[in-house]
């Protein structure tokens, strides 16, 4: 974890306290801002400032982060269940809650109602239209979309998507914004699933395909793309990571928008239905336990 020199300190202000919220609010405190992390329940929020404070403990253990960085980043950090509380006087607001349009227009709404008038309006959506979101909106031309990876305080790679309303001084500051937390920015177009997503999506229904059609199992396809590919991770080991859920979602609204390529296979819905939803609930292709990987699945139709 690097601790990079921010270029101007922000007021930055993070909805949604869960696996993304916290890693973003994480990356912005230690990059020097000022955050508040907002999420729906007390119990939501202290999860994900526990969650923080475990990450940041375990980089000092790797020395990637000294005690004082550590304590000074959970300093600038607080948390709240009152939205007004968590983006009055910010400069910049992300919001990280579940991918649901709706929701996410209401959220933009309601923060533009309480924000300054040069206030920026970051979605983080996997793929939903950036556009539709700042739609919502009655100066659209704040807003646009930061996409980040998980984990974020390990990911350097941060989509900055650019909406039919985005401005240019929006762009210019996001961008900067994103350099300063030392995370390298790709801009891409509002398009489906933008660039990472369409495709890393599209190799993890292939994968989901062989696995229900018994072609290799999760843990050898995953290997094969580790060791034949390169890749740090295979693509079933990444979609427990993600969430099967998170990934059903996404994959739904791809097949509504480019088409039957992107159709869920069965094997992933019935994860879903059955809970198990990867890394989170303990179960996925994989069982987990304490973050890692102890075994396979037993579905009774994998085998
Ligand atoms: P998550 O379920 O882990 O966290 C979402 C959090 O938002 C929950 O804690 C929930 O209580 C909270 N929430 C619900 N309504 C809220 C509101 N009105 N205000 C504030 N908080 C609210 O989900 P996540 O994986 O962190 O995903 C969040 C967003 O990030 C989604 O749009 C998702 O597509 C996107 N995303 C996820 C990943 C990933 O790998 N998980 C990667 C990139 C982008």
């Amino acid at each position: 974890m690097m601790v990079p020199e921010p270029l101007s300190v922000m007021q930055v202000s993070v909805l949604g306290a869960g696996t993304m919220g916290h890693g973003i609010a994480q990356v912005a405190a230690m990059a020097g801002h000022e955050v508040t992390m907002r999420d729906i329940e007390a119990a939501y929020v202290d999860d994900g400032l526990d969650a923080i404070e475990s990450n940041l403990r375990g980089g000092v253990d790797r020395d990637k982060v000294t005690p004082d960085e550590m304590a000074a980043t959970l300093d600038r950090l607080s948390g709240t269940t009152s939205l007004e509380a968590a983006v009055t006087d910010a400069d910049l607001v992300v919001e990280a809650v579940p991918e649901d349009m709706e929701l996410k227009r209401e959220t933009v709404a309601e923060v533009e109602s309480l924000v300054d008038d040069d206030a920026v309006i970051a979605s983080n959506t996997s793929s939903l239209s950036v556009t539709e979101i700042l739609s919502a909106l009655e100066r659209p031309g704040r807003g646009l979309g930061l996409h980040f990876f998980n984990p974020v305080h390990i990911m350097g790679l941060v989509e900055v998507v650019v909406a039919e309303q985005t401005s240019e001084s929006t762009l210019a500051f996001a961008t900067e914004f994103v350099e300063g937390i030392d995370k390298t920015a790709v801009e891409v177009g509002d398009s489906p699933g933008f660039a990472s997503s369409r495709l890393g999506v599209a190799l993890g229904v292939e994968a989901m395909r062989m696995v229900q059609e018994g072609v290799a199992s999760p843990a050898d396809i995953d290997t094969a793309m580790e060791l034949g590919y390169n890749h740090p991770m295979g693509p079933l080991e990444l979609g427990d990571a993600v969430g099967l859920d998170v990934r059903l979602d996404i994959l739904e609204y791809l097949r509504e928008e480019l088409g039957e390529r992107f159709r869920p296979p069965q094997i992933l819905k019935r994860k879903v239905r059955a809970g198990k939803l990867g890394k989170k609930t303990g179960e996925g292709f994989y069982v987990w336990e304490d973050g890692e990987i102890v075994g396979a699945s037993e579905d009774v139709m994998d085998r």
